[in-house]
């Protein structure tokens, strides 16, 4: 009877709460209670928690590949973590590295493949305890600056970002851990912050950027006490180090999702303190904006899904191009000529928005390449158009333009014309020049106005100051 009556009690208490909790004590799950197999984790990862229990440590499986294995998803890599200090796991392993300065962590080499072995870290001492500043510090607004206060696996289980982010999967006994409740969010589908939401983004604003990652990536939902906070708490990540946001949106744009993350990160307001000049043109030019970065982000997500190669420079480039027009409108107004002022636009832009991320030199100079090649592909009189071919950056450009075309900007046909004349052979090519007439000596500057198509014209009252001639 008491015994019914407490399981009656405790079912309901099984179930995540609003606000999600570590357990003092985990859920275990046995191998006959969830799918996992040894076989399916990398064997070197796997040998290296054989090898730290061995000598006496706690080591399991943990992050993202026990979640992306539950759902059947191959995981990009593979993490341990284990009650053994950095120093500790360098002792064990010839081929390890300690790295990191904000989280100190191991790097065990096996050839190509790199295992991350993390010690077991502990919470953040709240402001009013006794905090050791050579350990761990924040800020005033609560963001953690420094974070290696080694713990135990229980308040390791608390630190994690996600409740499905926190499950540890130990290979020698084929046991999960479970501290909370990741595995029915898992069943359910859902991103849920382990702890107080606001409190968890106020100490690592990133971990907005990761909800919408993870979402987007795992199709999964972000449960609504943790989506709640995003909007008001979004200006955060204008105070995160550039360098560590270049990180993030690569992650963000280059995992294949980039399309349904771009939706989600405007919809959440996380667009803006990523690309504030973007986010203006998107107010201002909602449909071509929109159209355009999507159509590049859905690109990118094809060419991932192909395995073919891509680059960072024509994502930047696409996302930025629809804020150069007013750039360019308010110097011309100044009196600056076309060209010159979209030279000066693009500088500006670049400048601008490195400062929110930085994007390293070797993307900035191809990204201004591209933009380059916008206004010499419309010039292709006497021998120009040959000179474009052979220029290292024509294939860029040429996609560059039939993207513009495709978000509506009006170009006189010009990606079909350059179609066509990659197409052809030499005479065929000579007559394409000559019928050219005086238009090949070229206008044509900067992000044109889009075209007035059927489909678009609900939009025009919006869209009419996207003219930058
Ligand atoms: P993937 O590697 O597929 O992008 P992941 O979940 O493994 O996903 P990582 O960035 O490799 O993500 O981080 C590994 C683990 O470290 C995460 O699963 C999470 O538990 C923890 N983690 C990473 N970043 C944070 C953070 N900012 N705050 C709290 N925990 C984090
Ligand atoms: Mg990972």
């Amino acid at each position: 009877m008491l015994k019914k009556l407490f399981s009656s009690f405790r079912s309901p208490l099984r179930r995540p709460q609003p606000t999600q909790h570590i357990r003092s004590t985990p859920e275990v799950l046995s191998s006959s209670q969830h799918s996992l197999q040894r076989n399916q984790f990398s064997r070197y990862a796997v040998s290296i928690v054989e090898r730290l229990q061995n000598a006496g440590y706690q080591a399991y499986l943990v992050g993202g590949c026990v979640r992306d294995l539950m759902l059947h998803i191959e995981p990009k890599d593979f993490d341990v973590a284990t009650s053994a200090t950095p120093e500790q796991v360098r002792a064990e392993f010839r081929n390890a590295r300690v790295i990191g300065r904000r989280f100190k962590l191991v790097h065990v080499h096996f050839g190509r493949e790199i295992i991350e072995v993390a010690t077991f870290r502990a919470n953040h001492p709240q402001d009013d305890e006794e905090e050791d500043s050579n350990q761990s510090s924040r800020n005033e607004s609560g963001r953690i600056l420094r974070d290696n206060v080694y713990g135990t696996l229980e308040e390791d289980a608390q630190r994690r970002d996600f409740t499905i982010n926190a499950l540890y999967y130990d290979p020698v006994s084929e046991r999960i851990l479970d501290y909370a409740n990741g595995v029915h969010d898992i069943r359910n589908r859902l991103i849920r912050l382990i702890g107080d939401p606001e409190q968890r983004y106020k100490e690592d604003p990133v971990r907005m950027l990761r909800a919408v990652r993870f979402a987007a990536k795992l199709d999964f939902g972000i449960e609504k006490h943790s989506a709640l906070p995003i909007r008001n708490l979004a200006p955060m990540l204008r105070d995160i180090p550039s360098a560590r946001l270049f990180e993030e949106v690569l992650k963000l744009f280059l995992s294949g999702y980039a399309e349904s993350t771009f939706e989600m990160l405007v919809d959440l307001e996380l667009f803006e303190p990523l690309f504030p000049a973007s986010a203006r043109a998107l107010e201002l030019n909602p449909t071509y904006t929109h159209t355009l970065i999507s159509e590049a982000l859905a690109n990118t997500d094809l060419r991932i899904s192909q395995n073919k190669p891509v680059t960072p420079a024509f994502l930047f480039a696409a996302l930025l191009w629809p804020a150069l027009p007013a750039k360019v409108i308010r110097l011309q107004d100044r009196g600056m000529p076309p060209i010159p002022a979209m030279q000066e636009a693009a500088h500006e832009l670049i400048v601008e928005q490195c400062q929110r991320i930085a994007i390293p030199k070797r993307f900035t100079m191809p990204i201004r390449e591209i933009w380059d090649m916008q206004e010499r592909l419309p010039r292709r009189s006497g021998k120009r158009a040959d000179l474009l071919l052979d220029n290292p950056r024509f294939r860029a450009g040429y996609d560059f333009l039939l993207l513009r075309e495709s978000a509506g900007e009006e170009t006189d046909g010009l990606g079909e014309w350059w179609t066509d004349y990659q197409d052809s052979n030499d005479s065929e090519r000579r007559d394409m020049i000559r019928n050219l007439g005086s238009k090949a000596d070229g206008e044509g500057t900067g992000p044109r106005k889009r075209r007035r198509s059927s489909g678009a014209k609900r939009k025009r009252s919006e869209d009419a100051s996207s003219a930058s001639e």
